[in-house]
């Protein structure tokens, strides 16, 4: 794999494991190359079989390959990952279909650090919406305070107000 292949597969799957979706700069590292097709099963080595991964989704999915199965690992960009697997609030997924169940339990996507991983992106993202919500606030409070400043100053100087 030429370096700019590397390249292109890592911005193409946003530096993030195509799997779990654990960021590069959550492992401190650059993640591994799946050969989504095995190629102990035919698979070839081009970019379009390739799927940029951690190593633990890399070891899990191991040489698995039944395509036309249900029970089959899905594809990070070519399957509609929404149709067969739902995030939880607990951070955990659920599978939908079948093959939802079959993708979580090979790649073990329920395992307790992903879990952890997952249900604290969810509070960062409740604290940045609570955040931005008092900011907003925060706003309008030093409008409405410039206002009723300028209003006391004319009350003060004895001028008619504007
Ligand atoms: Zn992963």
């Amino acid at each position: 794999m030429r370096q700019e292949q590397r390249e292109a597969l890592r911005h193409r799957f946003g530096f993030r494991c195509g799997y779990c979706g654990v960021a590069e700069r959550d492992v401190g590292a650059e993640l591994t190359v799946d050969h989504f097709q095995p190629r102990s099963r035919g698979g070839l080595h081009e970019p379009d079989n390739w799927v940029y991964c951690c190593h633990p989704c890399n070891e899990f999915k191991g040489d698995c390959w039944q395509p036309d199965s249900s029970q089959r690992v899905l594809h990070p960009l070519r399957d509609a990952m929404d149709l067969h697997v739902a995030e939880q609030d607990d951070g955990s997924l659920r599978a939908l279909t079948e093959t939802g169940a079959f993708h979580i339990a090979r790649l073990h996507l329920n395992r307790p650090q992903l879990i952890a991983y997952r249900r604290e992106r969810r509070l960062l993202e409740a604290a940045r919406d609570t955040q931005a919500g008092l900011l907003e606030r925060l706003a309008s409070l030093e409008e409405q305070l410039r206002t009723l400043t300028s209003k006391l100053d004319h009350l003060r100087s004895g001028e008619p107000e504007i």
